[in-house]
């Protein structure tokens, strides 16, 4: 009886592998198939200079339109696009439309474009030997001057292989495009690759932002980062910024480019587009 037990556990089971693993083919069969279709949709999320008061960058973020499940976030699709690769394909797609977006706004509209937006590159793009030729295609196709994209790279990466990473990004600011470290203060990374690695911008991560207000210590550590990266002549972008009295204290201690809800949430960048080029819909 016992083995008869065993045997229809391990039957039960089998089923649901057999289940997960259909389920997981399946999505990434659609997923492949997303770029193609034209599924993925290009959204834009403001970046605000505290001292001029206006809208200067934005941060390009992919969203999936699944005919089956809606909206997707990042989140719900990025890590099985990653473990199969496909992300390369994302990110140029990406790539491609927000260099085409603010090109576009930037001759339709020169006052109200923003001066740069930020692509999200993931980490395989460094192991390509060609990185550095897709993004030059990019802006040459586009027109966009290269000084108006930002790629934005995680800290985790940048510890990969410091040698092959600083040679790669080297070749893109040599393009003239600049780097910046995503999501910075989180990665558990020794900071000597600031010493080694040629980055730009420094993103300090939401989860320094959360809980800021009436908390000292936090606000020590972030007041010290945000110096730590004028040192170094970084731009230094807090992300995560979701009410006034985080933007607030931000600007006591000196950080001049913020983003998060407070400021705006991400949003088709068509809709972004509308938004700022029409002064009626600002209040
Ligand atoms: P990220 O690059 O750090 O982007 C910021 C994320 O924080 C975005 O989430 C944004 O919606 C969210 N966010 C912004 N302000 C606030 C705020 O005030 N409060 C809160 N709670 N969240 C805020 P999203 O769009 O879900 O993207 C998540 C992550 O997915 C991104 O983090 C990025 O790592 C990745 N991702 C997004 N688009 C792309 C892409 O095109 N390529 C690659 N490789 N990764 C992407
Ligand atoms: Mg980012
Ligand atoms: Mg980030
Ligand atoms: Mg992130």
């Amino acid at each position: 009886a016992a083995k008869d037990l065993g045997k229809n556990r391990f039957m039960v089971f089998e089923n649901r592998m057999h289940e997960q693993l259909l389920t997981r083919l399946d999505q990434e069969n659609r997923l492949r198939e997303a770029v193609h279709r034209g599924e993925l949709r290009l959204h834009l999320q403001p970046v605000f200079a505290v001292q001029e008061g206006r809208v200067v960058g934005a941060e390009a973020l992919v969203r999936w339109q699944d005919p089956f499940r809606g909206l997707q976030q990042p989140g719900s699709f990025i890590p099985l696009a990653e473990e199969t690769g496909m992300i390369i394909e994302i990110d140029r797609w990406i790539l491609l439309e927000a260099c085409r977006t603010l090109r576009h706004w930037q001759v339709e509209s020169p006052w109200t474009a923003p001066a740069w937006v930020s692509v999200n590159l993931s980490a395989a793009h460094l192991d390509l030997p060609d990185l550095t030729d897709h993004v030059a295609y990019a802006l040459a196709t586009t027109g966009l001057s290269p000084q108006c994209l930002v790629l934005e790279l995680t800290e985790t990466v940048m510890m990969r292989d410091v040698a092959v990473t600083s040679a790669r990004l080297q070749e893109l600011r040599e393009l003239g495009v600049r780097i910046a470290i995503d999501d910075f203060g989180t990665g558990y990374s020794s900071l000597g690759y600031l010493r080694d690695i040629p980055v730009d911008v420094l993103k300090l991560d939401r989860s320094f932002i959360t809980g800021l207000v009436g908390n000292g210590r936090q606000q020590e550590l972030v007041s010290a980062i945000v110096q730590l990266g004028h040192t170094l002549g970084l731009r230094v972008v807090a992300e995560g910024v979701e009410d006034a009295d985080e933007l607030n204290l931000l600007t006591v201690m000196g950080c001049k480019f913020v983003q998060g809800y407070h400021l705006g949430r991400p949003e088709p960048a068509h809709q972004l587009y509308e938004r700022l080029t029409t002064p009626a819909l600002h209040s």
